[in-house]
């Protein structure tokens, strides 16, 4: 049982981000204090969400300077908090130059940094660590003799090669635990979501969750979708669970955070349902073969292709209803508000 004073400070690292900013806001509409750790305080873009909320909430927001890679750098911002939501971490998808540079030391220094500054603050009681259903999978063909993933399931086959962003979040994720068993005054919750969509609170962030949208305006799918099933679920219910495994006392563990499973196909579908034809929406699912020969293109190896084209995908998520109060949104409502901001945004012809 860990019980957080509602009246301390809680710190969100990366709170500029898709996920943390609706953390953020729901804490501030909470009644919450929020201290955000940001990269760069003084940035022109990317911080006008959070400069409104800190003006509609007064003195109950402040933006502190943070790095992952810098040792040290989460103390300042972190004294007198009892809760701890780590969320910085960076989410690249398709092919990404320095995976060790761009995602793995991040994602694995940044938490052993963030942990560090844990350990020497005496006021933190629990963190909850944003991890993902992919520290939890790593390849769709791993369902095979499943019926769906839990929690007691661990990736064990991405690497620094293969799956490199579901690598980083794993090693991350252990190196966690690791760290929570290593002393006793902390505790450690874990949030796994699948892939986040809903509206954006930011307009810059370079979430794998943008970029995935993406391919259904830029064409690529246009000559047929991956026979591919993705777990999705909504940015606001993310940030509830975040919030609930903070404050609930008896949360413990790992938390799987996903909605349903949806086809790219059937994405494709919610989307032509709500919007009209578009012909960059997919209409029907491409061969594997065809998947395979266009991979490189697509930015994908051949390997991941041939390892997560072609299987179902399912997750228990009857933890984080019954433990977190999660009632999960339709991931196809998720889907159409996400492409609605597109159009909103400017991003997409409405
Ligand atoms: P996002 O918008 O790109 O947010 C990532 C955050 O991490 C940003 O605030 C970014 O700061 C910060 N960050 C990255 N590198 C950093 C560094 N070196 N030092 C300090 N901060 C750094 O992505 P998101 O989708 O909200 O992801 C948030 C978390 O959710 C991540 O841990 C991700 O793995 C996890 N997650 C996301 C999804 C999804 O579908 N979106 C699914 C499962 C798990 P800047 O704003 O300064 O760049």
């Amino acid at each position: 049982m860990t019980n957080i004073d509602p009246a301390a400070p809680v710190l969100v690292t990366g709170g500029s981000g898709y996920v943390a900013s609706w953390i953020v806001r729901y804490l501030l509409e909470d009644g919450r204090t929020v201290r955000a750790t940001v990269r760069d305080p003084k940035k022109a873009k990317g911080l006008e969400h959070l400069h409104a909320l800190a003006e509609a909430h007064p003195d109950r927001l402040t933006l502190h300077r943070s790095e992952l890679l810098e040792p040290g750098s989460y103390t300042e911002a972190m004294a007198g908090c009892e809760l701890v939501i780590h969320t910085a971490s960076p989410f690249l998808l398709g092919k990404v130059k320095d995976p060790d540079k761009q995602l793995i030391r991040p994602a694995v220094d940044g938490t052993r940094n963030v942990l560090a500054s844990v350990n020497d603050t005496e006021s933190v009681k629990r963190v909850v660590l944003t991890s993902s259903v992919v520290a939890i999978y790593g390849d769709s063909i791993d369902m095979r003799g499943k019926d769906r993933f839990t929690e007691d399931d661990w990736n064990t086959t991405s690497t620094a090669k293969h799956q490199e962003y579901a690598y980083s979040k794993t090693v991350a994720e252990r190196e966690a635990w690791d760290l929570q068993a290593a002393q006793d005054r902390w505790d450690l919750v874990t949030i796994h979501p699948g892939l986040v969509l809903g509206p954006a609170l930011t307009k810059v962030s370079k979430s794998g969750s943008m970029a995935t949208m993406d391919h259904f305006t830029d064409f690529t799918l246009a000559t047929g979708a991956p026979a591919m099933e993705l777990g999705v679920v909504d940015v606001r219910d993310v940030a509830r669970a975040h919030i609930a495994a903070g404050f609930t006392p008896t949360a413990h563990g790992r938390y799987i955070t996903n909605s349903e499973s949806m086809s790219m196909l059937q994405i494709g579908k919610a989307l032509r349902a709500k919007f009209g034809y578009r012909p960059s929406f997919p209409l029907f699912e491409a061969p594997k073969a065809m998947i395979k020969l266009a991979a490189p293109v697509a930015g994908l190896t051949r390997k991941y292709v041939e390892l997560n084209v072609g299987y179902p995908l399912r997750f228990d998520n009857s933890r984080t209803v019954t433990e977190l109060g999660i009632d999960f949104r339709p991931a196809r409502d998720s889907v159409v508000e996400h492409f609605q901001q597109m159009i909103d945004d400017g991003m997409v012809r409405g």
